[in-house]
């Protein structure tokens, strides 16, 4: 979609660290991460929140799924355990939309969230 900056980033048109893709998913390190392990991952399709998935997004959804076990093995989060957020709307401090899935490792996080600053 145009003007969608990961959107952008799936067609190549801005640079981004990719850590991880497939056909139907893809992650890349946040540009300013606040946990040693912070990537985003992304669906290809562009959905732009929760809000907006349909039962014709289950299987990018699902891989999108599995994408986020692969990829916390990979940066040996597994184990240890990882946050996985997604911000819906306003209130949740979306920016962008398109939707998105941080995931947060390599240190602890308590059960408060995290609070606007
Ligand atoms: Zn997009």
């Amino acid at each position: 979609m145009e003007n969608c900056i990961f959107c952008k980033i799936i067609e190549g048109e801005v640079p981004a660290q990719v850590v991880y893709e497939n056909e139907h998913v893809i992650a890349f390190n946040d540009i300013n991460p606040v946990a040693p392990v912070h990537i985003l991952i992304v669906p290809r399709l562009h959905i732009p929140s929760l809000n907006d998935v349909e039962p014709e997004h289950l299987e990018v959804m699902g891989h999108l799924m599995l994408a986020v076990k692969e990829i916390a093995r990979q940066h040996e989060v597994a184990a240890k355990g990882y946050r996985l957020i997604s911000n819906c709307g306003p209130d949740a401090g979306q920016v962008v939309y398109h939707i998105h899935f941080p995931l947060l490792g390599g240190r602890q996080f308590g059960h408060n969230l995290v609070r606007k600053s």
